[in-house]
């Protein structure tokens, strides 16, 4: 039987993630990325690569927290593993601030983060305009490394 052959459109994080995902799924596959701009020329290579999730309202919050769990423990894992450096994912901490309070003050992701807390008022008074503030620490990938690491694991023809 011919193997099975995949076209991906688009050459940012979301088609080659997606290219390698189908390249693990369905082993000997042969994958095709078509696209018109490829790194280091995609949006995904100027991106600050912070990964902190976006509320969709019309989206389930518990299907929401499920993907960012198992983005925030894929992510997790390439941190803390000899690619770590290639792929340039990292764990990075720093404060979110707000100029009005948030709708939701802990948010549905803040027990996947490591080490949430509101920020003292003391870490508040260092950002005069802000009312609000929340400190953690999450993962960090820097999409002009990262998107040629996944390029070279998804084994694609480009
Ligand atoms: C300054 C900045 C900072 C950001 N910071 C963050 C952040 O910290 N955290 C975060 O999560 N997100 C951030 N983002 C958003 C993030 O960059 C995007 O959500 C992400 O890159 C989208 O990935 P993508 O693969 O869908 O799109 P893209 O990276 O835009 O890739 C789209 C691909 O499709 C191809 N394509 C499009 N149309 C066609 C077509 N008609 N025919 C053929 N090919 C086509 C393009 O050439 C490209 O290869 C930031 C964005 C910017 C601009």
């Amino acid at each position: 039987m011919d193997p099975v052959r995949v076209a991906v459109v688009g050459a940012g994080v979301m088609g080659l993630s997606t290219a390698l995902c189908i390249s693990k799924l369905v082993p000997g596959c042969s994958i095709t990325v078509i696209s018109d701009k490829f790194t280091p020329e995609t949006t995904s290579d100027v991106a600050a690569g912070i990964l902190i999730p976006h509320v969709y309202p019309d989206t389930p919050i518990h299907k929401q927290k499920q993907w960012f769990r198992e983005t925030f423990d894929h992510l997790s894992a390439i941190a803390n593993s000899a690619e770590a450096g290639e792929a340039a994912v990292h764990l990075v901490s720093g404060w979110q601030v707000f100029q009005s309070i948030p709708t939701e003050e802990v948010p549905f992701w803040a027990d996947v983060v490591l080490g949430f807390r509101k920020m003292t008022e003391a870490e508040l008074k260092k950002f005069p305009q802000h009312v609000f503030g929340q400190a953690f620490t999450t993962l960090k990938c820097e999409g002009s490394a990262y998107l040629p690491w996944l390029e070279k694991r998804a084994g694609a023809v480009m």
